[in-house]
Formats: structure tokens, sequence, C-alpha cells
């Protein structure tokens, strides 16, 4: 199982708070077009033939294209690669497996899943009309927070009425597989904002949430915001009390903590986003895609005029990391610990041998002590508290 990601660098606007790379101007979009076709070719190796089981399109704002445009990209990638379940006709649309464990979990073998990024501004009747044309069977809203005073802090186009109309959009058009994205600890907010948000996202009936907290990122304009007392600063408490009501609120309305910013009805977890989580290889397509093949991780320059003359010449233009053992055994426990799935110390054990298993069990015993980590069978989870310092922990238990 692999998985394939696709970067579209255009948003409308630039948010304040965001540091993927995406670019406001629309200059290049048809040429980068032409540029991915290039670069399924030029990277058609890379997987080694092996069946992609995922593939998800983000950005960036991939909606800033018409589905058709983003459907012909797919076909591109589906006649290079094994995409599990394509057909002349594209793929029929599917629902998820439930699965009890980290090991136990293999995406279903038809069909792979497909998902699209969408703002809540480009659900149009026309754009869900096209959109059921094409193969995607996975949809991921970026609609942050159901209040206006909250979308008017991270600059947001779209309105909370044009959200929850795009979602219904898209659930009377067939999606059953709808993940959408909310911010939590936007300066200014509150306990009752945030029920409000969280209420009427769960009221909506989505399959999946993420949820993350408002981080200030270097060099962003809220972070320069922040320094120039433009911008209240974010505050630890309101974000702690507001993560507590979310886990309390997942769990009534029979939500999965399946990671500790992603929670979903049982069985409609991120299928791609678990892979990453798992180890399982990918290709990174676009400008700032990674891309790792179980040795080296590469990812793409962020320079969009060096990434669209590059592919056009044939010239991959990429940086490359092989990751040591230790590299490997350091990512192993941040991911694996920030999930319902937990770190397994017999795969430590067995992956990376006896000194590291011991030195994992030493190190571990603290965290345990502070009743920050839990273990059941040899598999280590973080407790409610703990997860709350989920960078910490998996720090202490790194190899240097
Ligand atoms: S829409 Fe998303 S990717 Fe684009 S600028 Fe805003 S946060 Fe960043």
């Amino acid at each position: 199982m692999t998985g394939i990601y696709v970067h579209i660098p255009f948003c409308k606007s630039k948010c304040p708070y965001c540091n993927f790379f995406s670019l406001a101007s629309r200059k290049y979009k048809l040429t980068f077009l032409q540029a991915l076709s290039r670069e399924v070719e030029l990277t058609s190796g890379y997987l080694e033939g092996q069946p992609v089981t995922t593939v998800y399109f983000g950005g960036g704002t991939p909606s800033v294209y018409p589905p058709a445009a983003l459907q012909q990209i797919l076909e591109t990638i589906a006649n290079t690669h094994k995409v599990i379940g394509w057909n002349s006709h594209g793929i029929i649309p599917g629902s998820s497996i439930a699965h009890d464990s980290m090991e136990d979990y293999r995406p279903p073998a038809i069909p792979a899943e497909i998902t699209l990024e969408i703002n809540p501004d480009d659900v149009t009747v026309a754009f869900v009309g096209e959109l059921k044309q094409t193969a995607f069977n996975r949809i991921s809203l970026g609609v942050q927070s159901f209040d206006m005073d909250d979308l008017g802090y991270l600059q947001r186009t779209h309105s909370t009425d044009r959200s929850m109309q795009a979602v219904r959009l898209l659930q009377e058009a067939g999606y059953e597989n709808i993940s959408i994205d909310l911010i939590y600890g936007i300066p200014g907010s509150s306990a009752e904002r945030w029920h409000r948000t969280l209420e009427t996202a769960f009221a909506l009936e989505v399959s999946h949430i993420s949820v993350y907290a408002l981080t200030v990122e270097p060099g962003t304009i809220l972070s320069w915001m922040i320094e120039r007392q433009r911008s209240a600063p974010t505050d630890e408490e309101l974000l702690v009390s507001q993560y507590h009501l979310l886990t309390r609120m997942a769990v009534d309305h029979g939500f999965e903590q399946y990671e500790i910013s992603n929670f979903s009805r049982p069985g409609w977890h991120s299928k791609h986003n678990t892979g990453y989580w798992q180890g399982t290889h990918y290709l990174g397509l676009g400008p700032s895609a990674h891309s790792y093949n179980g040795i080296a991780r590469r990812w793409n320059g962020t320079n969009l005029n060096e990434y669209l003359q590059g592919v056009t010449e044939g010239r991959l233009k990429f940086e490359e990391e092989t990751l040591t053992p230790e590299q490997k055994y350091n990512e192993y426990v941040m991911t694996s610990l920030r999930t319902m799935w937990g770190c397994d110390s017999n795969k430590i054990n067995k992956d990376f041998g006896s000194p590291v298993y011991n030195f994992f069990r030493k190190q571990v015993a603290l965290s345990m002590q502070q009743e920050l980590v839990q273990e059941t069978s040899g598999i280590y989870f973080l407790t409610e508290r703990g997860k709350l310092f989920a960078d910490r922990i998996a720090s202490d238990l790194f190899l240097v």
C-alpha cells in the first residue's frame, strides 16, 4: 500500500496564520497543471509499481481549479500508477472499513481513498455537479470555525452559512466521507463560542473532524502582528480548556480520537494520513511536497518558477535525506504515540534491537510515573493529560 499527495500551491488570498507553501497569485495556474502532469511521468518509477491505496489533493486550495481539471491529473496518475479500484469509469465511491489496531489496519482493496481539499466558498450546485463526475470519494472542507468573529480573526473569505450550505450540498449529492477542519485557541474566542462551533460541526453529521490548535509560526503575518501588538497572543489557558471541551464533546457524539488532532466516527479514519503514521511509502507531487520510499525522504523546493522550469525541462529539483535507524525510531515513537493504536515496544525490539528497546523502556518509565503515559501488553498510550504534552513526551524518548 502506498499513497500519493498532490500539492496545489494557489489560494484566493493568504491567511495570516498559514505557513504552508501557497501563493495568492494565480498567474501560473494553467502552466502548473501541465507541469504537474509532467512530474507524474518523471516520478513514475518512485513507488516501484506498488498499488496506490490513497491519493490526496491538498494545498493551498485545490478547489481554485474546476473538478474536471483535477480529474485530468487523477487520470494521469491512474494511467501511470496502479491506483486500486481504478477502471475505465474511474473509482466507485466507497465506504471505509472499521479496524481495531494499527497493525490490523489496512485500507480496503477497493476502492482507493481519493481526497480533495475544498474551500467552502467554492462549493456551489454547479461545482458539486461537476465533482460528482470525478473519482474523488472523500472531501476535506476548510471550515476552520462556525463563528463569524473567529473567521474574521483568521481572515477567511467564507461565512458560517456558506460552510453549512457546503456540507449539505455535498451530502445531498451523496458524499458520505466528509471531513471538516477546525481551529481552536483563537484569541478573543470563548468557551461559549467554541461550544457553538463544535455543536454545529457535530450536528452536520460529517464523518470526520480534524482540529488544530492555532499556532503562531515564525515568518507568518500573524507572528508579525503579535510581535507588534496588533493582535493578542494565543492564550495557553484558552487552548487547554477548549481542547478539553473538544474531547468531551467528541466522546458524547460517538467520535473516536484516533490521533491527537483527528476525530472520526468509528471506521471513518483518514486512510491517507494513517498511512503517514504507519510509515507507508508515498510520493509527493508539486512544490514543497514530500516523498518517502522507506529509505530516504525527499522534498521538492518551494520556488514555483524553479519548479515549473525544472519539471518542464525534465529535471526534478529536490533535496533528499537518507534516514538513519535513529531517525526512523524517533519518527515511529513520535507518530505512533499520537494515535489510539499506541507505541508498540515489541515492534521497537523487533525493528531496532534490544539496546533501543531497553532505552525506550527506561525513558518511558519517567512519563508513566507522571501519569502521562500508560501501558497495556507492551503498547504505550498517552493518557488524557499526556495528550497535552505529546511533543515533549516523545522528545524525551528520542535517540539523539
Ligand atoms: S486557504 Fe489554507 S493553504 Fe491557503 S492561505 Fe489559507 S490556510 Fe493557507
